[in-house]
């Protein structure tokens, strides 16, 4: 039995079920069928109308869930059912069915849909994991399943009866030794895909069925991922040459150059030219290069070429290039498509690696032992099912980097992740027995090996607190979307404790999860069985048991701790009549410590209990020979890791709360509720300029920064001194901005309403919903609103929305109708929807074309005064004599609202209006430098219906 549920909502004590939809299966054929719509007590949403394409007026006349229940639950019967993400569609048949009204009594209220299931989703993560998703509409067109009407449930129902069908294929198809994985995992668990794996695991081992296995060419249109370009490029014996000719690069981009040779629809963009001379020119004159290069300059190609031809040039330890980005996106732009392209391209080949943090890279070691204990750990079923997509995997993958498995969700299960990843603490390096296939490994030598490394600011800034050790000496750099890196240094330089960090490393030492796991039980279990001698023994064992104690009790103080900082937090905020969550600041004189009284002084000690007993064990562990004790090795260099792990947690603690600085801005993050223990201490460094200086910049020949916002009023100064570039000589840094190939003029009515009231008037949310719900409802574009706060987002939506959605007009906000994701997909696929947005808005989206035609931006995008780093570098302003409000917020103001306003025209073909709400621009002398940082003039309106009919001239 198949089945599938059209619903308003996912949550099935709030929504309703509209459609049902279900067919029996016998011998592979469809032999019935159940195709239901439901009347429905509450509105029928734009959303769901536009996705099912079921409208009200087809409810209308249909029954309510309480006269279908009975006739669903008898065509199911007892069969088997199966669908995509089953348990979502039998969990809101169950809560329909414990709800119903007397209507729908059965004998037994234990009688419900207790069938077994059998679950598409569960089985298309583990067999396909490196898929993009696996929602139903990217598996049916994957597999190329024909479907009439996506998101109808009996049509839905048909799609996933092939694609059962196809998985089942591919189940009996499996690597055996991914199939043995599978059912070792599955073991303990009851349910119907568990059995499923586990018939299959049978059926194969005894050969008794045979049946075709998906066609390659349909498998194969998953691309194996590799992180190393040019792997057998040959690298590192090249001579010092003379500089490059610029005009023979410049050639490469010109008409008739290379790139047109080789793509006939690649376009001559003179700004291109331009930018690639001047990268030319900071190789050849080794010179810091500031170059702001507008949307549609083609600026990754302008740099990577040269860099490329550079590198080529001369011996790795002069050569070798970091290109370095803040976003996945314009990493995975460069690495998988423009370094590809330039690799087939240029007539030398050339060797570029993407790099990561360790931490995305799984640990062969980890993941062998964490398998071999899977089977008797007590384990969540929903855990283990995340594993499957992982032993998948691992038969495939070049990289390791577990960005790629889609079917396992780091951000559901970080903690199991950190059980499988690779950590320097628990890394005993060439000592490992994987250490020559180890990912990490392999991506480092190549690294180190290659002409062009591609990172991202994370990695790039926390390199530097590592003294470099990853990503070794490199002397050139390139930072792209450089108008992050002050705040990427802010975060990737800062500290921070939280309770999670130090249970996880408790739990590496030891945990009981139904079986004793980690280094503790481990240790002690050889040490019991080893033949060395007695009393060495004994003393082993008495450190070892001891620990087991300590690290339970530490963990016990560790929950005290932080609870206690949750409620003094709140007490805190509450006392001062703040927001209960608000973070709060603390300067190097407030004892913070003290205020936590004993909780504090309980857990410092047991850490210190814990790292003394670590040191003990260690000295002890080396007194032993490696012929009376097997893995010694492995033991010392597990204990060493986690003594130094604990001893960056107490330095940290240290810093945090004992003897904080000046160069630090430190804070509390409460946590949800006074009880939970949830509360994070944070700082982070106050004047990042100086540590960029001396610790990015000081080695390096050339530097090359761009983005598309650097400058204010025309000017670098701002970035240059929040940055630490006013520090380098003038004649070693060169500047330029290489204007947007688009016609501004010509694609963007830029509007400003003069008659709207201030954005602090209390009428501002009611005045700037109606003008935005009007110009919407008469123009029906595209639209994209940008806001500063999620208050105000929510004041306009539950304004605008019920009437646009009356007028038809799908109208989305963040927070409410989906992640930020999936929010941009859908208001992409729509054409012509509102989409509502604060901060992440601001920057990264990329919508060309139809979607979206008219932007908002309804205020100036001031950073929060609240924001502890924010303050404290206003602070700083004012104690040297300036002005924090212009020398800071409008600056940080005015790159903000050039990024928003950057989210409208995206290529030479698009064309619309942004509207700029907050008419502070026209009133206040500030505003100035808001207008004159867009490429073109703003028209002013005076009245709403001259506005208007101007929108409706622009779009005729
Ligand atoms: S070398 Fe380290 S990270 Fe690599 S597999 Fe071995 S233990 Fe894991």
């Amino acid at each position: 039995m198949a089945l599938d549920l059209e619903t308003t909502g996912l949550n099935a004590g709030a929504h309703e079920i509209l459609e049902i939809g279900a067919a029996r299966v016998e011998s592979g054929r469809i032999t019935q069928t159940f195709d239901r719509l439901v009347q429905i007590r509450g509105e029928l949403s734009l959303q769901i109308t536009h996705l099912t394409g079921i409208c009200e007026q087809d409810l209308r006349n249909q029954p309510p869930i309480e006269e279908l229940l009975p006739e669903i639950m008898d065509f199911v019967g007892d069969s088997p059912i199966m669908g995509h993400n089953i348990d979502f569609d039998m969990g809101f048949l169950d809560e329909k069915i414990t709800t119903s009204s007397p209507l729908f009594q059965r004998e037994n209220p234990l009688d419900r849909l207790q069938n077994p299931r059998l679950d598409t989703l569960l089985l298309a993560r583990a067999l396909l994991p490196r898929i993009k998703n696996h929602r139903l509409e990217t598996l049916v067109q994957f597999f190329e399943i024909p479907v009439r009407n996506k998101h109808r449930a009996l049509d839905d129902v048909q799609a996933e009866i092939r694609l059962f069908d196809a998985l089942l294929r591919m189940l009996l198809s499996a690597p055996p030794g991914v199939l043995k994985q599978f059912v070792r995992i599955v073991a303990p668990l009851t349910d119907g895909t568990a059995h499923l794996i586990q018939r299959a695991f049978q059926l194969v081992q005894t050969g008794a069925e045979q049946v075709p296995g998906v066609p390659n060419q349909i498998l194969q249109k998953i691309p194996r991922l590799n992180n190393i370009i040019g792997e057998n490029a040959p690298s590192g014996a090249r001579k010092e040459k003379e500089k490059m000719d610029e005009d023979e690069v410049a050639a490469i981009f010109d008409r008739g150059g290379l790139f047109n040779q080789v793509r006939s629809d690649f376009e001559k963009r003179g700004q291109q030219i331009n930018m690639v001379r001047g990268v030319c020119r900071a190789f050849n004159e080794k010179a810091f290069f500031l170059a702001e290069a507008g949307t549609g300059t083609g600026k990754s190609l302008a740099y990577l070429v040269p860099s490329i031809l550079w590198a080529q040039r001369h011996p790795l330890e002069n050569g070798r290039v970091v290109v370095s980005t803040n976003t996945k996106n314009l990493q995975e732009q460069i690495f998988f498509k423009d370094l590809p392209f330039l690799f087939r391209h240029l007539p030398e080949p050339f060797r570029a690696v993407l790099l990561k943090g360790r931490n995305n890279y799984i640990c062969i070691d980890r993941w062998k032992k964490f398998l071999a204990d899977a089977q008797e750990e007590v384990m969540p079923a929903g855990e283990r099912w995340e594993l499957l997509p992982v032993v998948t995997w691992m038969d495939e993958t070049v990289t390791g980097d577990i960005e790629e498995n889609s079917g396992f969700h780091v951000q559901f299960h970080t903690e199991l992740w950190s059980r499988l990843r690779a950590d320097a603490h628990f890394c005993p390096g060439q000592r490992c027995p994987y250490f020559q296939q180890c990912f990490v490994t392999r991506a480092r030598r190549a690294a180190r090996q290659a002409e062009l490394v591609v990172v991202n600011h994370s990695l790039l800034l926390s390199d530097l607190s590592a003294n470099r050790s990853v990503l070794g000496e490199y002397p050139n750099l390139i930072l792209d979307e450089a108008h992050n890196l002050e705040a990427a240094a802010t975060k990737y330089l800062a500290l921070e404790l939280n309770r999670y960090t130090i249970e996880r490393f408790l739990h590496q030492l030891y945990r009981f999860v139904g079986k004793e796991v980690g280094l503790l039980p481990l240790l002690r279990d050889q040490l019991h069985f080893s033949s060395i001698e007695e009393s060495q023994k004994n003393t082993l064992l008495t450190i070892v048991y001891r620990l087991v104690q300590i690290a339970g009790q530490t963990e016990k103080s560790c929950g005290l701790f932080f609870g206690q900082l949750s409620e003094k937090s709140w007490e805190f905020n509450f006392a001062h009549r703040a927001a209960l969550t608000a973070k709060i600041r603390y300067r190097k004189w407030e004892d913070v410590y003290g205020a936590l009284g004993p909780a504090a002084d309980d857990f410092v000690e047991s850490l210190q209990s814990v790292r003394r007993d670590l040191s003990r064990l260690l000295e002890n562990l080396l007194l032993l020979s490696e012929t009376v004790f097997t893995n010694l090795e492995m033991f010392c260099s597990q204990t060493e890791g986690a003594k130094n792990q604990l001893q960056e947690i107490l330095e940290t603690f240290q810093r945090l709360l004992e003897t904080p600085g000046d160069d630090f801005v430190y804070w509390c993050e409460p946590a949800a509720s006074e009880r939970k223990q949830e509360s994070r201490l944070k700082a982070a460094p106050l004047r990042v300029a100086s540590v960029l200086k001396n610790r990015l910049y000081e080695p390096l020949q050339t530097l090359i920064l761009t983005s598309a916002t650097l400058t204010v009023g025309e000017q670098f100064d701002y970035f240059k001194n929040r940055v630490g570039l006013s520090f380098v000589e003038p004649d070693r840094l060169l500047e330029r901005t290489y204007d947007s190939p688009f016609y501004y003029d010509d694609q963007v009515l830029l509007a400003v309403p003069a008659f709207l009231p201030d954005p602090r008037d209390p009428h501002f949310v009611a005045a700037i919903s109606g003008l935005v719900r009007r110009l919407i409802s008469e123009t029906r574009r595209g639209t994209l609103i940008l806001f500063t706060s999620y208050e105000m987002l929510k004041r306009v939506y539950s304004i605008i929305q019920p009437l646009l959605e009356a007028e038809g007009i799908l109208t989305l906000a963040q927070g409410k109708d989906g992640s930020r994701n999936s929010l941009v997909r859908i208001f992409q696929e729509e054409g012509s929807a509102v989409l509502l947005g604060t901060n992440s808005f601001w920057e990264g989206v990329d919508i060309p074309g139809k979607p979206l035609e008219i932007l908002v931006l309804t205020k100036l995008p001031f950073e929060v005064p609240a924001e502890p780093v924010f303050q404290a570098w206003m602070e700083e302003i004012e104690k040297r004599g300036g002005n924090p409000f212009f020398q800071l917020s409008v600056p940080m103001a005015v790159l903000k609202f050039r990024q928003g306003f950057g989210r409208l025209i995206r290529t030479g073909s698009d064309r619309g209006m942004v509207l700029i709400l907050d008419n502070r621009v026209l009133r206040f002398q500030y505003g100035k430098i808001f207008l004159e940082s867009l490429p073109l003039e703003a028209a002013v309106f005076e009245e709403e219906e001259t506005l208007l009919a101007r929108a409706h001239r622009w779009f005729e």
